[in-house]
C-alpha cells in the first residue's frame, strides 16, 4: 500500500493576501451583502473582474458554489478563487466550514501547494474558535483517499500548506492557539476516514487491533487492551462472539483507556462505545448485493471512538475516558449465526436472532456491559446501526437517543459547536416493549416500523442505571450529494468531531 495520504498543514499569518505569493488565494463572498472596503480594493486591483462576473451571473455566491480567477500578476497570486458564503444572516460555523472545506477541495483539485484563506473581519466568532474551525475544515476538504491508485495522468499534490490571512496580529495570535487543536482533530478525522475507507480484507478485526495498538503506543497516557476470540469466549462475550462466527477474520473487542497525568483518578470515567463491523454482508440474513461494498463503512462509529481517544490523549483533556471498540465482521459461513438462534450476552441476558444482519446491537450489547463492569458512568454509543433512521432523517442529521436529558442536551450542544448534526428521536416504552422476547429475554428486532427506535430500544436494555446515550450514524456513513461538493467521496470520519466537542465541553 503505497503511503499516499496529502500532508497538510495550517497556520495564521498577518499579511496582505493580495502580496502573498501562493498557488490559490481564496476569499470568501456573501451573496447578500455590499462588496466591503477589501473586496472593492481586490477588484479593482483585478480591473473590476469580480464586478463583471457578478454583472454576467456566473458567480452569484451562493453556499457552495465558487470560480477560479486567474491572475495577470495583479495580486501575487496564482489563481483567486472565490468561494460563495450564501445569505449572510444564514452565517453560522457551518457556512465557515463548508466554505474552507471547499477552498481546500478545490486546492487540491488543481494540484496546488500552498493556499491562503483570506480571514472575512465581520467574521464575528472568536478568534480561537475560529482557527480551530477554518483548520478542521482545511484538512476535512484537503483530504483524498488514493492509497491504490498507482498512476495519475495529472499527477497529485502530496502536500497542502495553508495560511489563513489576518491584518490584526491580535487575532492571528488568538487563531493559533485555535489551530493546533483544529490540527489535531483534523488529522484525526482524516484518519478515522482513511480506516473505514479501506477494503474489507485489509481492514479487518484484528487489522483495527493492530492500528488501535499502534495509537496507543503514539500517544501518552493512551493504553489499549485486545481481547481476542478465546479471551471474548473465556469472558463469555456471547453478542460479538456470534456475529462473528461465520468469519475467517475473528472478531475482537478493543478497549482503550486514556488517564489524564498527575495521578488525577476518576469514580466516573466517561465511555465511548463504537460498533467496528469492518464488513457485514447481513450474514445469513444476506442483504441485496447493490451497494453492499459501502458496508465497509459499518466501522464508523468504531474509528471515531478510536480516534477521538487520540484526540483526548493529544490534547492532554483532564478526564479520564474508555474506548470501547466492538469489531467484528458479519459473514455467511457454515459456522454463522443463525436466524433463530438463541444467545447468551456477556450481561448474562439472552437474545433471539432473528434477523442476522441486525448485528450491530448484539456486538454494542457486550461493550456496554464492558462499560458497566469498568464503572463508567456516562456512556455513549456510536452506530451506524440501522437503514431505518436513513429513512427517517435522510442523510443530513444523525439520530440521538438517552435515557437523560441532560446528556441529550449536551450531545446536541456539541453536535451544534461541530457541526455534525444530530437529531433526537424517541426512547420510549413502546418501543422497548417490541424487542421483549418470548423464548428468550429479548430479540434482536421489532416489528416492521420505527427500526430506528427499536434498535435504540434494544440497546437501552443493556444501559440500564447508566446515564446513556445512543447515536444511530448510519445517516453519516459516508459523503452525501451537497458534501462531495466540498469534501472527497467515501467516509467522512463522522463522530471524531461530535466526541472531541462533548469532551472538550466536559471539562472546559
Ligand atoms: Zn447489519
Amino acid at each position: 500500500m503505497a503511503k499516499q495520504i496529502i500532508k497538510i498543514d495550517v497556520k495564521a499569518v498577518k499579511a496582505d493576501i493580495t502580496k502573498l505569493k501562493v498557488d490559490v488565494a481564496a476569499v470568501g463572498i456573501f451573496s447578500d451583502v455590499k462588496p466591503t472596503a477589501f473586496l472593492k480594493k481586490l477588484d479593482a486591483l483585478l480591473g473590476g473582474a469580480i464586478t463583471r462576473l457578478k454583472k454576467i451571473g456566473d458567480f452569484k455566491a451562493s453556499a457552495g458554489s465558487s470560480v477560479f480567477l486567474y491572475t495577470h500578476g495583479e495580486i501575487a497570486a496564482e489563481r483567486l478563487l472565490l468561494v460563495g458564503l450564501g445569505e449572510k444572516k444564514k452565517k453560522a460555523p457551518d457556512t465557515v466550514r463548508q466554505a474552507a472545506s471547499k477552498a481546500a477541495f478545490e486546492a487540491v483539485n488543481v494540484n496546488a501547494k500552498t493556499l491562503a484563506i483570506f480571514r472575512h473581519n465581520e467574521t464575528k466568532i472568536d478568534s480561537r474558535q475560529l482557527g480551530q474551525v477554518i483548520a478542521e475544515s482545511i484538512h476535512f476538504g484537503g483530504y483524498r483517499y488514493d492509497e491504490f491508485v498507482t498512476r495519475r495522468e495529472n499527477g497529485r499534490t502530496n502536500s497542502l500548506s495553508a495560511l489563513i490571512v489576518d491584518s490584526d496580529m491580535a487575532n492571528v495570535r488568538k487563531m493559533n492557539e485555535g489551530i493546533k487543536i483544529g490540527q489535531i482533530v483534523g488529522r484525526a478525522q482524516n484518519f478515522a476516514r482513511t480506516l473505514c475507507n479501506r477494503p474489507g480484507s485489509i481492514l479487518y478485526p484484528a487489522q483495527l487491533a493492530a492500528e488501535a495498538r499502534k495509537i496507543a503506543a503514539s500517544v501518552k497516557g493512551l493504553s489499549c487492551t485486545i481481547l481476542d476470540e478465546k479471551k471474548l469466549a473465556q469472558k463469555k462475550m456471547g453478542g460479538i462472539l456470534a456475529v462473528g462466527k461465520g468469519a475467517a477474520n475473528k472478531p475482537r473487542m478493543i478497549i482503550l483507556k486514556y488517564s489524564p497525568g498527575g495521578g488525577k483518578k476518576s469514580d466516573s470515567p466517561i465511555a465511548l462505545v463504537g460498533k467496528a463491523i469492518t464488513f457485514d454482508t447481513g450474514g445469513i440474513s444476506l442483504k441485496h448485493s447493490a451497494d453492499m461494498h459501502e458496508m465497509k463503512y459499518d466501522m464508523t462509529g468504531g474509528a471515531a471512538v478510536l480516534m477521538a481517544m487520540q484526540v483526548a490523549a493529544k490534547l492532554k483533556l483532564p478526564v479520564e475516558v474508555y474506548g470501547i471498540i466492538c469489531a467484528a465482521e458479519n459473514k455467511p459461513d457454515g459456522g454463522s449465526c443463525l436466524p433463530g438462534d438463541i444467545i447468551t450476552t456477556f450481561s448474562g441476558r439472552t437474545v433471539e436472532v432473528l434477523n442476522t444482519d441486525a448485528e450491530g446491537r448484539l456486538v454494542l450489547s457486550d461493550g456496554l456491559e464492558q462499560a458497566r463492569r469498568l464503572k463508567c458512568k456516562t456512556v455513549i454509543d456510536l452506530a451506524t446501526l440501522t437503514g431505518a433512521c436513513v429513512v427517517a432523517l435522510g442523510k443530513h442529521k444523525a439520530g440521538l437517543f438517552s435515557n437523560d436529558d441532560k446528556l441529550a442536551k449536551k450531545l446536541q450542544t456539541a453536535a451544534k459547536d461541530s457541526s455534525e448534526a444530530v437529531w433526537q428521536l424517541p426512547y420510549e416504552q413502546e418501543y422497548i416493549d417490541e424487542i421483549k422476547g418470548k423464548i428468550a429475554d429479548l430479540k434482536n428486532i421489532g416489528s416492521k416500523w420505527g427500526g430506528v427506535c427499536t434498535g435504540a430500544a434494544f440497546l437501552g436494555e443493556f444501559a440500564k442505571g447508566l446515564t446513556w446515550a445512543h447515536l444511530d450514524i448510519a445517516p453519516k456513513m459516508d459523503a452525501s450529494e451537497p458534501m462531495k461538493k466540498y469534501a472527497e467521496s467515501g467516509s467522512i470520519g463522522f463522530g471524531v468531531r461530535l466526541l472531541t466537542s462533548f469532551l472538550f465541553n466536559e471539562v472546559f
